[in-house]
């Protein structure tokens, strides 16, 4: 059939949507609160969801629910710059992200439903000489433990990425970059209802507007939880709220080394294309920006957090001037472009910049959180790491560094990043 077939016309869906014949269907299905699981998950994030299903494919467990105090999507998982890639120095980081990177490429083809991962390439760029050994670090760390990482020089970087102009005169001149070829991003709410809708062919109840309001513990055993539904049995509970984590803390009187800060991002109105990798650049003493190009022709742009806690979504004009100044740094002639929409999420910041996967003060709750501003590359790991976790009580290998212990006993797993704020998404 061809795309000129009145079959996928603008009329034909229109009359078809009009005549009810059932040619939208919904993604994932309304099923109803049941008063007992085995499994009850909060939060319908990326991580929660892609648990959810990793729990009833690889683990057979039949009666899950995930339970969404607002939307599917409606968190970070669908707010971010959806950029993925696994260059991250340590190897407690850069295997668990690298499990993620190979996953992403296969993802779409698991879940049945099109992610749109582009392996476009991430480039880091290095604006003075003194970053270039330590981007030579982590590139030589990467290759050791067999993951793709390439240090180039301004004139391989010409060669490779004409539309940077390397050798352009600028405030911030360009010494170097460190590429991942197989970095890129992923559509971020296709991974949401990618996953909601997996995992619900698989039986999961997704119950979206039920928040969750408290634990019911007895004998020092979490028998359910309450929520604005009424009360919910469940046998093990995962909390997957990412920057609501620390209201979970309280509410179960451990309080967790999480603080919740705004990550803001952008989108310009649509251009030609012109720009076909990712770039980020941290300028000294300044801010940073990472920005890629979207198939409609948006530019989408991110920088460093706001800089204060906050549970708002709205994030400052002065965070969103760094980031535009540092993207018409890199490409003057994107001087005159509009920014149509910016936007906020709530990111669950620890201290090292790395995650948390365990146990919560009882045996049978369980934590997956502290996903700072880079959570949404890790989702397809953390999902399946984390289910077998859930399920066996035993943590995988590649998440054991995620303990919430290092926090007392000193491990910490500190990457977050460079600059003088620690943002690398
Ligand atoms: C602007 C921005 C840009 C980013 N860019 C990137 C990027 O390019 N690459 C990258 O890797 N990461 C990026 N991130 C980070 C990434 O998006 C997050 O780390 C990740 O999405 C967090 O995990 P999640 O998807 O499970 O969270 P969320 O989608 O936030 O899911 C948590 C859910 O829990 C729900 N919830 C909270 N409390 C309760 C309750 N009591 N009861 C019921 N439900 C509850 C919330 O409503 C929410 O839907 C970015 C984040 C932001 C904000």
């Amino acid at each position: 059939m061809s795309l000129a077939s009145p079959h996928y016309s603008a009329w034909a869906l229109l009359r078809a949507r009009l005549a009810g014949s059932g040619y939208w269907k919904p993604l994932w299905t309304g099923r109803a609160l049941k008063n007992h699981y085995d499994v009850v998950i909060v939060g319908a994030g990326g991580h929660g969801l892609a648990t959810a299903y990793h729990l009833a494919r690889d683990h057979g467990i039949q009666r899950i629910a995930v339970l969404e105090k607002r939307l599917v999507g409606y968190g970070n998982v669908g707010r971010n710059t959806t950029i993925v890639r696994s260059n991250y120095l340590l190897p407690e980081n850069h295997y668990f992200y690298e499990d993620a990177l190979r996953r992403w490429g296969t993802l779409s083809r698991d879940l049945n439903y099109n992610v749109m991962y582009s392996p476009r390439g991430v480039v880091d760029l290095a604006v003075s000489d003194d970053e270039v050994p330590a981007l030579a670090r982590r590139g030589n760390a990467l290759r050791l433990a067999g993951i793709d990482a390439e240090l180039l020089d301004v004139a391989a970087l010409e060669r490779r990425y004409p539309e940077i102009a390397p050798r352009r005169a600028r405030r911030f001149p360009l010494a170097a970059a460190l590429v991942q070829a197989r970095g890129g991003t992923v559509r971020h709410d296709a991974v949401a209802w990618g996953y909601a809708r997996a995992a619900s062919a698989l039986g999961v109840d997704i119950i979206e507007d039920c928040e969750v309001t408290g634990v019911r513990v007895q004998a020092e055993v979490a028998q359910g939880v309450e929520t604005n539904r009424g009360y919910v049995r469940a046998e093990r509970i995962l909390f997957a709220t990412a920057g609501h984590t620390g209201m979970i803390g309280t509410l179960l009187g451990v309080p967790l080394p999480i603080e919740t800060h705004l990550l803001q991002a952008m989108v310009s109105e649509p251009i030609k294309p012109f720009l076909h990798t990712v770039m980020v650049s941290v300028f000294p003493g300044h801010g940073e920006t990472y920005i890629s190009q979207s198939d409609r022709g948006g530019l989408v742009m991110g920088g460093h957090l706001d800089g204060f806690p906050s549970y708002t979504r709205e994030g400052t004009w002065d965070r969103m001037q760094d980031v535009v100044e540092g993207a018409v740094d890199l490409f003057p002639q994107l001087g005159g472009v509009k920014i149509v929409r910016q936007w906020a999420g709530t990111n669950d910041m620890t201290m090292d910049g790395s995650p948390i996967i365990d146990r919560l003060r009882y045996n049978n709750v369980f934590l997956n959180a502290g996903w700072c501003y880079g959570g949404f590359k890790t989702i397809p790991a953390s999902g399946a790491a984390c289910a077998t976790l859930v399920a066996t009580g035993t943590a995988p290998d590649l998440i054991k560094g995620y303990a919430l212990s290092r926090f007392a006993s000193g491990h910490l797993l500190d990457e977050p990043g460079r600059g003088p704020f620690p943002v690398r998404l």
